[in-house]
């Protein structure tokens, strides 16, 4: 429901935890974020209920990292539960999802044809498990976000991290928003730019059918064409 990602220069975990406070308003049924820490390690956290029961998690049991994404779930499909929440994980690859994957029950039939169990019961983490698959197969991050992002049906927006990847994020967006904000050596995403407003007033809107290729140096932008593209970056007073 809400989607935050930081590639930062500290500790993101608190950032992220309070950019999805203020995401609330949208409703939420439960809450996670994913880091990689200055080793290269990709990990997560989720937990059901209020986001104060992440935070509360995250005070026992810390997750470092720069970088990182967060997301607040409204669920669509399986239940409530930690399991179900974002991010997903599989292997390399960490993914948050607004939206819908309508196709994911071919998706998932497809995965299992190839030997590959989900672990919960949602149509997002079928986008973790294609892009492993692809990245088992030697596909880079962005060849196997892309080979992914082809197969996609639905509405979405949607965010990648990577274990060993600590200055690259990957986004898209197809039917849901999803903005980009700018820093200095800091690039921010954001469903809206309410999330962002804490961190710049920076702005460039994805449109449909786009995803981004995020470091801290800036953002490169691709149409529904795959054609490397132009986004207006504006100022945006969310009267933060
Ligand atoms: N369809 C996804 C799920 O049920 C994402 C829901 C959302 O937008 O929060 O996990």
């Amino acid at each position: 429901c809400g989607i935050i990602g930081i590639l930062g220069s500290h500790e993101v975990s608190p950032q992220l935890v309070d950019a999805l406070r203020r995401l609330e308003y949208r409703g939420y049924d439960s809450a996670g974020v994913a880091t990689v820490d200055a080793q290269g390690r990709l990990d997560r956290r989720r937990a059901v209920g209020k986001l104060v029961n992440l935070s509360d998690r995250l005070v026992h049991d810390p997750l470092p990292g720069h970088i990182g994404i967060g997301h607040t779930r409204w669920a669509t499909h399986g239940a409530a539960t930690e399991v179900n929440a974002h991010p997903h994980q599989s292997g390399p690859v960490a993914v948050v999802h607004n939206g819908i994957i309508e196709n994911f029950r071919e998706l998932r039939e497809e995965l299992a044809g190839l030997g590959i169990q989900p672990q919960s019961q949602t149509d997002t983490e079928t986008v973790a498990l294609w892009t492993a698959h692809h990245m088992a197969q030697g596909a880079s991050p962005l060849e196997a976000a892309r080979k992914t992002l082809a197969r996609l049906k639905g509405a979405f927006a949607l965010a990648f991290i990577f274990d060993g990847q600590h200055d690259l994020m990957i986004a898209a967006r197809k039917g849901s928003p999803l903005a980009i904000g700018h820093g200095e050596g800091e690039m921010f995403l954001g469903s809206d730019a309410v999330a962002l407003a804490p961190f710049t007033d920076r702005i460039t809107y994805l449109e449909d059918g786009d995803h981004a290729i995020l470091t801290r140096a800036g953002v490169q932008i691709f149409d529904a064409a795959g054609n490397q593209t132009h986004r207006t970056e504006a100022r945006i007073d969310t009267g933060a």
